[in-house]
């Protein structure tokens, strides 16, 4: 009955089917023999999900009105004050500065194609990325287009990305580029101060009649290291000029460990107040038909947060507290990598790492049969260290070496 209207839309989830088959083998050999790296949330040396307990007690601690009654489109006023707060911490912009509320970093992504591409559109990111770029373009009637994320010395490759700019400004008066950094899903790989020099460079110097929108996804800014270090790149995006709209889609999911109440913000850095004011207009727009407003209740949360000093304070050391045992999980994988002699991809953070290799698909079925779950990608395997312990993190390197070289 449905209408495919030009997408490819699979039987089953990837990640779920494999997620399913890695529950099921647990069931049959026990929890012990099976490492399931495929889940994308932060979950404890058992498999629990790590809640953050302050972000918790704020839930519990909510009045009925402040989450089931209706927010206002964009978002509370308390929750946009609170959003770029926590997007922007310490930095103090000099442009103007706007949040819309959105069901997630998802919903950020959504909007940002819907209004700053055209249907047809192709949109620019990195050869590794997160997979459901493409799905929410083509659900939109636009694709995606990649530059290779690394050189041959594994750097960030700026010359790669100069030459798909320029390739695609040829082809388009608009272009939105969408950067996960910092701590990349699947890679890890966080942005330097260099890289991104060379990125407001290369952008800088396109024609002004071209409008390009830098989506900034920061979905693990908070799970890549020192949460204020990790934001040096933000002045960077005030150098832009007026034709280069920087845009972060800012996630309350890892961050305030939320997942489930879709909750986040699309936040942009504009040069004047046209601009900005614009932005409000337009992605209030495109989310009153898409899905109305955001949910009310993580807007409160988020907002009380804000307002109580001493809560935000727990909220900031619990989170260090899960983020140095992330971090560790992934040191030791690193590390393990190291010892076996298989080649991984620059990790710096965040929940994922990944191993490149050919045939990622029978690559990873030939490791589930050895109870180990990966997610295939287009280039090699992505391993979620936010999901297992560190004990399972030491284990995979070497397993993989041998799975790989018996091939
Ligand atoms: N961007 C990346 C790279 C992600 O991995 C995710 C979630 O997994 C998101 C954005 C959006 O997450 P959410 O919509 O839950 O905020």
């Amino acid at each position: 009955m449905a209408a495919a209207n030009g997408r490819n839309i699979p039987k089953e989830d990837v990640i779920f089917g494999i997620s399913r088959r890695a529950r099921e083998m647990a069931e049959d050999v026990g929890e012990d023999k099976v490492i399931n790296a495929t889940i994308g949330a932060l979950l404890d040396d058992e498999g629990e999900l790590l809640v953050l307990s302050s972000v918790d007690d704020t839930f519990m601690g909510l009045e009925p009105v402040e989450y089931a009654q209706y927010a206002p489109i964009g978002g509370t006023p308390e929750f946009r004050k609170a959003a770029i707060r926590a997007a922007l911490r310490n930095y103090e912009p000099k442009g103007q500065v706007r949040a819309v509320a959105t069901p997630g970093g998802t919903g950020s992504l959504r909007n940002t194609i819907a209004n700053y591409s055209c249907p047809g559109d192709q949109i620019l990111t990195t050869d590794w990325h997160w997979s459901p770029y493409k799905t929410i373009a083509a659900e939109q009637g636009r694709s995606i287009a990649t530059f290779r994320l690394f050189d041959e010395n594994h750097g960030f490759n700026a010359e790669d990305f100069r030459k798909r700019v320029g390739e695609m400004l040829e082809k388009q008066d608009r272009l939105i580029i969408i950067l996960n950094t910092p701590a990349q899903n699947p890679t890890g790989y966080s942005l330097t101060d260099s890289d991104w020099q060379k990125v407001i460079g290369i952008l800088s110097s396109q024609e002004p009649e071209k409008r390009i929108a830098l989506l900034v996804d920061t979905a693990y800014i908070d799970f890549a290291g020192d949460e204020d270090e990790y934001r040096s790149f933000l002045p960077y995006l005030e150098e832009l000029p007026a034709n280069v709209l920087p845009i972060l889609a800012f996630s309350m999911s890892k961050t305030f460990t939320l997942y489930g109440l879709r909750c986040g913000a699309m936040i942009c850095l504009a040069p004047n107040e046209e601009i900005a004011d614009e932005f409000v207009r337009v992605c209030e727009f495109s989310s009153r038909a898409s899905w109305s407003n955001s949910p009310r209740v993580g807007q409160s949360i988020i907002a009380n947060i804000f307002a109580d000093k001493d809560l935000l304070d727990r909220v900031t050391k619990e989170r260090k507290e899960i983020r140095d045992m992330l971090l560790k999980r992934g040191r030791a994988f690193e590390e393990e990598a190291a010892r076996a002699g298989l080649p991984i991809l620059p990790y710096d953070g965040g929940f994922f790492a990944s191993i490149p290799c050919d045939d990622p698909a029978s690559a990873s079925r030939e490791l589930e049969a050895e109870g180990i779950f990966l997610v295939p990608l287009a280039m090699g395997l992505r391993v979620s260290l936010a999901s297992v312990s560190e004990e399972k993190c030491r284990r995979i390197p070497a397993k993989v070496v041998e799975v790989l070289n018996k091939r």
